[in-house]
């Protein structure tokens, strides 16, 4: 699905007339380039303390342009804004509004990020305001932002230094064109775990994944995207869908296997082909889905039943299977899909928000379970996403959902794939049991 509207906004004499008539004008995202700078700018770094130095460094490893006080004019490519030793509210005003004056010089596509400690793990009331009040203004500064920019937040545990291999992973992608759909949004490190890539282009590098639904849209997306990330890949989709399973995998020079998920022996099958082909299985993708959607007093059995038992179930059995194998690493990475239907419930969308909701529960609870083994288990939510799902939708009401979030257009698979892949390398173990919403701060729900 293309959006004309976003196309006309951003060229030749529709744009002028839609400035004129103050119409939405969503921006065209930065979306990730190797070939592009990480960001489009220096990065002012705000806030003082062993934090703010050390990811200053990091920076200036990475070969950026720090600043730690903003220079009039200078256009920006992203504001950092260190917050994580904040004791009381009042601590909050200083580099919050020094970020405030500098917000103007911000490119298009930068970035803000705000690092930041869990108000639940406050010692006191006062930490703990101050804490949850840096919720609320990333939250607004995304809502404020133009141009394409976003705001994010990382969240360090208490005990988690940022000096933590997940912390660079986080802001490495928060900072990157990777997150370019992501924003109003926290990514909590929970804890020092990971190990850093020796190539920030290839984190993936020697790596077995598994797609399920890979056939189209979001599917095929993350194939790719694995792929360019360095891992191997085998893709999984219905029989039916066969021939461009095998599209898929011929592009990514990867293997194609056709089996149904809800099958009982589908984890089975899943891993004596990894055994197979390549003796081990570290990433698996939870990403078949459908929708059924119906007004719950119109609801019937075959509707609720089947989108739990592909969307949930099957998954609940699969982890089963997987956490019993030798074949899936100790270190195994599972990244499913949820959806923002899941955490803000959707009309007409009962059984889907059950099985989504049901993701995020299941992700939560499985966490503890991979966390002692050195992996981990997230859940990525999308919002609107511009793909054969959603091209069902009635055109009025599809023009109104893409509107409907900060950065005021749908997503593209490839949003929702970079988030997959930043999620399934080893440098964000110590991310675990997150839900992380790609919906372009979502109006609803988010
Ligand atoms: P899609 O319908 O374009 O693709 C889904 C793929 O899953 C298809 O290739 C289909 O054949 C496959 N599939 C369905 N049932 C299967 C089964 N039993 N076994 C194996 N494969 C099966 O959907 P999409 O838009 O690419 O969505 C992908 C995922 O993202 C889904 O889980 C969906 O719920 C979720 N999601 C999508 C959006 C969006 O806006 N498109 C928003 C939120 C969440």
């Amino acid at each position: 699905m293309t959006d004309t509207y976003l196309k006309l906004v951003n060229t030749g004499f529709t744009r002028d007339l839609s400035k004129k008539l103050g119409l939405p004008r969503p921006a065209i995202l930065r979306r990730f380039d190797p070939a592009k700078p990480l960001v489009p700018g220096p990065v002012l770094v705000l806030g003082k303390g062993e934090s703010a130095d050390d990811l200053s460094q990091l920076l200036l490893s990475w070969d950026q342009d720090v600043r730690r006080h903003a220079t009039p004019k200078e256009k920006l490519g992203a504001i950092l804004i260190v917050l994580d030793e904040a004791a009381a509210p009042t601590d909050l005003a200083e580099p919050t509004l020094a970020a405030g004056a500098a917000l103007r010089d911000l490119a298009p596509g930068g970035r803000v990020v705000t690092v930041s400690r869990p108000a639940a793990e406050a010692q006191d009331p006062a930490a703990a305001a101050a804490r949850q009040g840096i919720d609320g203004t990333l939250r607004s500064i995304a809502h404020e932002l133009r141009g394409g920019a976003t705001a994010n937040g990382i969240v360090l545990a208490n005990g988690v230094r940022a000096t933590a291999p997940s912390v660079a992973a986080a802001l490495r992608f928060l900072l990157s064109g990777k997150s370019a759909y992501v924003s109003g949004q926290f990514i909590t490190v929970g804890s020092d775990a990971g190990t850093l890539p020796e190539d920030w282009n290839a984190p993936l590098a020697g790596k077995v994944a598994v797609v399920t639904g890979a056939a189209r849209g979001i599917g095929a997306a993350i194939a790719k995207v694995l792929h360019r990330d360095g891992a191997k890949v085998i893709v999984v989709d219905v029989p039916a869908a066969g021939e461009q399973l095998a599209r898929v995998a011929n592009e990514i020079n990867g293997t194609a296997l056709q089996v149904d998920i809800t099958r009982e022996d589908a984890a089975g099958r899943i891993l004596a082909h990894a055994a197979e082909r390549y003796g081990h299985l570290d990433i698996v993708i939870h990403n078949a889905g459908i929708t059924r959607d119906k007004l719950l007093a119109n609801m019937d059995e075959a509707r609720w039943g089947s989108v739990i038992a592909v969307n949930i179930a099957s998954q609940l059995r699969m982890n089963e299977t997987l956490l019993a194998s030798d074949i899936f690493s100790r270190e195994g990475r599972i990244v499913s899909l949820a959806s923002t239907s899941g955490i803000a419930g959707n009309r007409g969308q009962t059984n889907y928000a059950a099985s989504k909701g049901g993701v995020i529960g299941m992700v939560r609870a499985t966490a503890p379970l991979l966390a002692p083994r050195g992996g981990s288990i997230n859940a990525v939510a999308p919002g609107f996403i511009e793909t054969d799902m959603t091209a069902a939708i009635p055109a009025l009401t599809r023009q109104v959902a893409r509107r409907l979030s900060s950065l005021q257009q749908g997503g593209l698979p490839v949003d929702v794939a970079e988030t997959i892949s930043f999620l399934a390398s080893d440098a964000a173990a110590g991310v675990n049991g997150q839900v992380v919403r790609v919906c372009g701060q979502n109006m609803v729900g988010a």
